[in-house]
């Protein structure tokens, strides 16, 4: 595959929905222990209203897809990731443009794009152990394998295990933003919510890629 149409990307977000729903109480699990308990909640119930957004019709170019899936997680999500994830979509959408698919260059940029929001909204630095910690690694990645001639499947296999290995890096970390940051260094010892619903979906966009290869 040397391309992602709007198709492959409707499947990423399928496959996150489902994903999220499924690991729901792992994912409140991790957030009862430095957090309120509503993360796994809190994904579900963005996923699943945009799940119902979608069930109409996937919108025909990249950009409607992920606007769509953005403005939907925003709007329905009262916990932190709601607005992280629906600037993520959001942004994603902006920077992708009109059209019905991107090529792996085009693909990394808007996952740039992506990630850059989440920046601009949350101000995360790496190490803050947050979302971020398994983002920033895999869209690296992703860029990485890139520039050294991987295929796009190869590629998004790249990000999901830099995506992994980022989320397995926050047990150790003591968080500086969110909620986990009131605990101080009792947030030691525990992996970051946050992080660990990013690496699903990374864990998703490689499915996609690879199931419709
Ligand atoms: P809330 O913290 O409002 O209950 P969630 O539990 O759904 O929301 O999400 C918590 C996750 O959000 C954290 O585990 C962390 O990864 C992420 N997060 C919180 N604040 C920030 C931030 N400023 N920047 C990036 N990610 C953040
Ligand atoms: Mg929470």
């Amino acid at each position: 595959m040397a391309a992602v149409d709007t198709a492959v990307l409707a499947d990423w977000v399928s496959r996150f929905g489902a994903a999220v729903t499924e690991k729901r109480d792992w994912l409140t699990e991790l957030d009862s222990a430095i957090g309120d308990a509503d993360h796994g909640a809190n994904m579900a119930r963005g996923m699943g209203a945009v799940s119902e957004k979608l069930a109409a019709g996937t919108p025909a170019t990249v950009d409607e897809l992920l606007k769509t899936v953005g403005m939907t997680l925003v709007s329905s999500v009262g916990g932190a990731s709601g607005p992280l994830y629906g600037t993520f979509f959001l942004r994603m959408g902006m920077a992708s443009g009109a059209v019905t698919e991107l090529d792996g260059p085009a693909l990394g940029a808007s996952l740039r794009a992506g990630l850059d929001g989440i920046v601009a909204r949350g101000k995360a630095e790496a190490g803050d152990k947050t979302m971020y910690d398994a983002m920033a690694p895999a869209v690296d990645a992703f860029d990485a394998a890139l520039a050294a001639g991987s295929s796009l499947s190869d590629a998004v296999a790249a990000a999901s295990d830099a995506a992994a290995s980022g989320r397995d890096a926050t047990l150790a970390l003591v968080a500086r933003k969110g909620r986990a940051s009131y605990l101080g260094e009792r947030s030691a010892g525990h992996l970051d919510p946050g992080s660990a619903s990013t690496a699903i979906l990374f864990e998703s966009l490689a499915a996609a890629v690879v199931g419709n290869a």
